[in-house]
């Protein structure tokens, strides 16, 4: 409910509170930095494609690196939800490798 009443010193202190893009996972469906997570986005009829640089254009999603949010993910059937496609076998094994080649 606050209004934006602290952009007074901004540039000033240079310890303005920079803007970190917060990201829901699939799994856990807790919001993360944007960095931290993997994206997954749909491209064409439904095929969903792991998306390693995060500026693919399409409908996207995001994931925690783990591979039990992404086990949870696919068990909720969120991939369903929040792309309308859920990820074959061959997907889920190389979002299994994003998530755990990634430090
Ligand atoms: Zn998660």
């Amino acid at each position: 409910m606050a209004k934006l009443a602290k952009e007074r010193n901004e540039g000033m202190s240079g310890a303005k509170s920079r803007h970190v893009p917060l990201r829901m996972c699939l799994g856990c469906r807790e919001m993360k930095p944007k960095a931290d997570l993997i994206r997954v986005v749909r491209i064409g009829e439904g095929a969903l494609e792991y998306d390693a640089t995060a500026k693919k254009n399409g409908r996207g999603a995001y994931l925690c690196r783990n591979s039990a949010c992404l086990a949870k993910a696919v068990k909720n059937r969120s991939f369903l939800k929040a792309l309308g496609s859920e990820p074959t076998a061959d997907m889920f094994e190389t979002l299994k490798k994003a998530g755990m080649n990634v430090e």
